[in-house]
């Protein structure tokens, strides 16, 4: 029997939104994975909190956003686990206590191409990158071809990109391939701004969220 594939979709979902929702079904489809895993960052490493567009909602109410997102979905599941540890969210440690809790599943970690960029920047990328098989999604308006112009630079002795470059092997035997979705070109930060602003978010996010974070005021410079 072939092994089940796990994707994980770790990220700030602040606030979560179509093009995380496109882009998860897109590859679940894809890499005919059996489930797909969000798992929202608690203390975001790169990010501060701040106000208006800037500020980071509390990870209860993104949490809260995700489950809301994928209620309906049987193979989208709210994964808290960056939730229950204390301190920062570390990729690295996620996929370990995922690796041994998904056993004998193999795991899919699905990251988009502006954050596949930095993530030379991660906290132990190579650990990383030995854990889990990688599918790298182009985020609109991007439209990528080849893996090598973004795979980051330390990282090209250690992996064997194929012939067509769409994917690439790294040393640990882990593959990492290179996704064509027609995503969305739709961001967190965009969404946040137009709320700040007191601009229409309909059609960017589920409008149970958008009503939730409406009410909530979060976002909008007007509560500040
Ligand atoms: P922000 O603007 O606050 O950074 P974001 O929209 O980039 O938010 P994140 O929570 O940072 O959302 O993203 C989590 C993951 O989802 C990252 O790997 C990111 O590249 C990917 N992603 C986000 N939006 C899209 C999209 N529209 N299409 C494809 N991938 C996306
Ligand atoms: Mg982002």
């Amino acid at each position: 029997m072939t092994k089940e594939i796990v994707g994980i979709l770790g990220g700030t979902f602040n606030p979560i939104h179509a093009g995380h929702l496109r882009a998860a079904e897109e590859t679940l489809r894809h890499l005919n994975l059996s489930k797909i895993l969000l798992v929202p960052s608690s203390v975001p490493v790169l990010k501060t909190k701040g106000i208006g567009k800037d500020f980071i909602a509390p990870a209860k109410d993104r949490a809260h956003w995700v489950e809301l997102a994928t209620r309906n979905n049987p193979r989208f599941q709210l994964c808290r686990i960056e939730l229950q540890r204390e301190g920062p969210s570390y990729t690295v440690d996620t996929l370990r206590t995922l690796s041994l809790q998904l056993k004998p599943s193999k795991l899919m970690f699905i990251i988009g191409s502006d954050a596949f960029r930095n993530f030379d920047s991660w906290y132990q990328p190579d650990e990383i990158l030995s854990m889990a098989n990688f599918a790298v999604l182009a985020r609109p308006p991007e439209i990528l071809k080849s893996l090598r112009n973004i795979l980051p630079a330390k990282f090209h002795s250690v992996c064997k990109f194929s012939k067509s470059e769409s994917s690439a092997r790294h040393q640990s035997g882990n593959v990492i391939n290179l996704i064509e979705i027609s995503g969305l070109e739709i961001s967190s930060t965009d969404i946040r701004r137009r709320l700040s602003q007191g601009y229409s978010v309909r059609g960017l996010l589920p409008d149970l969220i958008r009503e939730a974070i409406e009410s909530s005021g979060y976002f909008s410079e007007a509560a500040l």
